[in-house]
């Protein structure tokens, strides 16, 4: 899966790009370890923000965080950085053997896109255990128009029991609830 911090768009819609957060780099790294994702890429075309990354995850996977909390280890072994989704989407295929089906998500209703049930891509996951999946989440105010243009599909928004439809996650928890729907043993 990957975490897209450009192209993002800002609350009046411009495209902007997104500084990476320490708890985005822990938290989505823990559920995707948990739920069997092999590869989470933070997605920033700035050097600066790259290298933050690698300091975090070099202090975790190799320096005194290794030794302090191992299974904090464990859970960023499968943490990568990408300048751009498409080099990030390029690298995964070419280890799959194979395009991977892109699904993006949004909290809105992407008109535009093919929309996919939870329940639809869950079985197709399931009916299909070979092929490759690639999951984009977004940062900001939500991903950019261009990126709904580059993939397959889009999921169905998460949708809870709030009267007046509130549906506007932290990515984090976002993250989680698509791996439980999608990936859960439930
Ligand atoms: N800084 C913000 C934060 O984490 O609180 C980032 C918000 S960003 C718009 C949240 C991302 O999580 C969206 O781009 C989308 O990928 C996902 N997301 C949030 N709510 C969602 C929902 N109801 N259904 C599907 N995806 C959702």
């Amino acid at each position: 899966m990957g975490l897209v911090h450009w192209p993002v768009v800002d609350r009046l819609n411009k495209q902007v790009a997104t500084n990476i957060t320490n708890l985005d780099i822990h938290d989505i790294a823990r559920a995707g370890r948990v739920f069997g994702v092999e590869r989470y890429y933070l997605i920033h075309p700035m050097r600066e923000q790259q290298m933050f990354v690698h300091r975090v995850l070099d202090h975790w996977r190799t320096g005194r965080g290794a030794q302090f909390n191992p299974m904090r280890k464990t859970a960023l072994t499968d943490v990568y950085t990408a300048d751009t989704l498409s080099v990030a989407l390029k690298e995964w295929n070419e280890l799959c053997g194979a395009e991977a089906l892109c699904i993006a998500t949004s909290a809105r209703d992407e008109m535009e896109n093919p929309i996919l049930s939870f329940k639809t891509l869950r079985a197709r996951l399931q009916e299909q255990p070979g092929q490759p999946l690639f999951l984009i989440f977004g940062t900001g105010f939500g991903l950019h128009k261009d990126v709904y243009k580059a993939v397959h599909g889009v999921l169905e928004p998460i949708r809870g029991a709030s009267s007046e439809d509130y549906r506007h996650l932290s990515v984090r928890s976002a993250v989680s609830i698509c791996l439980d729907r999608l990936l859960g043993t439930w």
